[in-house]
């Protein structure tokens, strides 16, 4: 069993304490204290941080966990701790800190969106820089109605009310009726109730700041539905607020600096360069249209007359996306016209739909004699990965194509 000294005092950041038990593995070491003042992982509160210092060796704490026996993990340095060694115990106070606002500042959140929306809090999670709660709230969540909420909990916060914490073995009536959030059957005696001034009542066994003032702001800085009626808002506290907000606003303001025209509303540039692009593409696929056109026209003067159909054949250095729509557009404009394009290991045929041959066979034909894959249509098939090169695949593509012509009678 260890002592909980982060519940009689949350402000230590040193003690004393002597070790139970440790054990060592891969240069990590895990250590059960008589006393800690490490918040081990829970509700939501991620495990504290720090140092343990014996006599000899020192333990990088990066993780606590444990619920009577509460253990110590991190990296060792020096030599192995033992059972009976007397440790100094050192938080990274400033972690524990915004945790400590963090989650007092959820408390205060979830009473105001409690009393102003009838929603319960049922998720909630502190990472390194930011919040998640999850609420149930069938309704719209919007920026004007977060506002709302923002303001109710800042007043709380600047308020200076007192957090109290009381422990009881068994609850009594009057309290139990005030909790937001009824106890879970799970939760053993003494059972911790912390209340935020006349604000929250509420059972949570974290570390909290004494004074709301401490929290210094709540700031929201995203919300979204995760589910028909769940809402996931994430919001930061203290100094963690202000790094947030930073880092946001040193995203909008690098973007808006990126734009042709750098004065604000970002949003107004971003739909303008929207807009731009989109005149872009369809100027674009005019320039390709024009260049198609004259493409067509040279290839038809010098395309091949095979018994009454003509067949244009082409070495193709563009992409093979590009010459598939060039071939669709060259058939379909032009009846009675077979288009055989190979590039850089592909082969593109195409007909047009009145003419009475496949192109799907054409390529199977094609492909048992130069090897490789593909497939597709009377009308359309598209082949690769042989070892031969276009110009070799275009001839036999021609030879073939010249004897089922001829064979049709
Ligand atoms: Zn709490």
């Amino acid at each position: 069993m260890t002592e909980k000294l982060f519940y009689r005092d949350p402000y230590l950041r040193e003690a004393k304490a002597r070790i139970l038990r440790a054990e060592e593995r891969d240069g990590n070491v895990r250590v059960l204290l008589d006393r800690t003042i490490f918040y081990p992982e829970g509700g939501g509160q991620p495990s504290d941080r720090g140092m343990i210092e014996g006599n000899g060796f020192r333990v990088i704490v990066d993780r606590v966990h444990g619920k009577d026996e509460i253990w110590h993990e991190g990296k060792l340095e020096g030599r192995p701790p033992r059972e009976g060694d007397e440790v100094r115990l050192i938080l990274d106070w400033e972690w524990r800190y915004e945790n400590m606002r963090a989650h007092t500042g959820q408390h205060i959140l979830s009473a105001v969106i409690k009393g102003l929306l009838d929603a319960d809090t049922t998720g909630f999670q502190i990472f390194p820089e930011y919040n998640k709660i999850e609420i149930d709230y069938p309704g719209e969540l919007s920026w004007e109605l977060i506002d709302e909420i923002e303001r109710k909990t800042n007043e709380i916060v600047w308020g200076d009310a007192e957090v109290e914490v009381e422990v009881y073995d068994e609850l009594p009536e009057e309290l139990s009726a005030r909790l937001r959030k009824a106890i879970s059957e799970k939760v053993r005696p003494p059972i911790r109730i912390v209340k935020v001034g006349t604000a929250d009542v509420t059972p949570c066994g974290g570390t909290h700041v004494k004074s709301t003032r401490e929290i210094g702001i709540v700031k929201v800085l995203n919300f979204y539905r995760k589910s028909r009626r769940l809402w996931r808002i994430e919001f930061a506290a203290g100094n963690r607020a202000l790094k947030a907000l930073n880092e946001i606003l040193g995203d909008y303001w690098g973007a808006l600096g990126e734009m042709p025209n750098k004065n604000r509303p970002l949003r107004k540039r971003v739909l303008e360069l929207r807009e731009g692009l989109e005149r872009l593409e369809e100027e674009k696929s005019k320039l390709r249209h024009e260049v198609w056109r004259w493409k067509a026209e040279a290839l038809l003067g010098n395309a091949r007359e095979i018994e009454g159909v003509r067949v244009i054949t082409l070495v193709e250095g563009s992409p093979m996306k590009d010459a598939q729509a060039f071939a669709i557009y060259l058939v379909e404009n032009n009846p009675n016209t077979v288009v055989l394009l190979a590039g850089k290991n592909y082969v593109v045929f195409a007909k047009n739909e009145k003419l009475d041959v496949s192109m799907k066979e054409l390529l199977r034909e094609v492909l048992r004699e130069v090897g490789g894959g593909g497939g597709g249509s009377d009308n359309l098939a598209k082949g690769g990965g042989f070892k031969v090169s276009p110009e070799e695949v275009l001839e036999v593509a021609l030879e073939k194509l010249r004897n089922v012509l001829s064979s049709r009678g």
